[in-house]
């Protein structure tokens, strides 16, 4: 693995990213809101993951900046990256297809929305968002800068801690009892083997 390499396994990823999410964020307006959660801490919460896993990489992969930050790029690395980049994908992709048109970008409950309690969803109650910690670290294992590597985990820090107490509140508002019982059973983002 050289590091243009994984700089091009990195840009694949986002290109994938982009394929699987338009796609289910254009038939997510066709879906009626029931209720919405989303506040203005939400959304900067979703600039700062985008800025960290794609704005800050881009333009080190574009123009090598901040070259500063720059560290020797380990090959191994970039095959683990690889690997964890492919186990990102596949759990973004999953999830999207088991929450079907209940997935919102934002915190909203849709008309008819239903509670997935299978597929991942029987195991963690956030594969979306363990797909995203994961799409982190495959960065920082395939782009050699202390800056544009490590962005991406900073961006999801951001979004995950700013965000899921309240994504649970508002379960709970709309699922009530039924959602206490699925959170007994299920970690958010670890599977609970009891
Ligand atoms: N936190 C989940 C979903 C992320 S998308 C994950 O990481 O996989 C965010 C939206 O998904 C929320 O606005 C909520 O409406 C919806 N959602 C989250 N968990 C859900 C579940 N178990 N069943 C149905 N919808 C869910």
């Amino acid at each position: 693995m050289t590091p243009s390499l994984a700089e091009f396994i990195w840009a694949v990823g986002l290109v994938a990213w982009i394929i699987i999410r338009v796609p289910r964020q254009i038939r997510a307006r066709k879906t009626r809101v029931a209720s919405s959660a989303k506040t203005v801490g939400d959304r900067l919460a979703l600039v700062a993951a985008a800025a960290g896993l794609s704005l800050v990489p881009i333009i080190f992969v574009a123009t090598g900046f901040p070259a500063f930050a720059d560290y020797t790029f380990q090959p191994w690395l970039g095959w683990l990256g690889l690997l964890i980049e492919l186990a990102f994908l596949w759990l973004f992709y999953a999830s999207h297809r088991q929450l079907g048109k209940n997935w919102s970008v934002t915190l909203e409950i849709r008309k008819e929305h239903r509670l997935v309690t299978d597929g991942l969803y029987r195991y963690v109650r956030h594969p979306m968002y363990l797909s995203f910690w994961l799409w982190a670290v495959a960065q920082l294992c395939l782009l050699p800068n202390g800056i544009a590597g490590s962005a991406g985990l900073v961006g999801v820090a951001i979004l995950y801690f700013s965000r899921v107490r309240h994504e649970e509140a508002m379960m709970r508002d709309a699922f009530g009892a039924s959602y206490d019982e699925y959170a007994r059973h299920t970690g958010r983002i670890i599977p609970k083997p009891w």
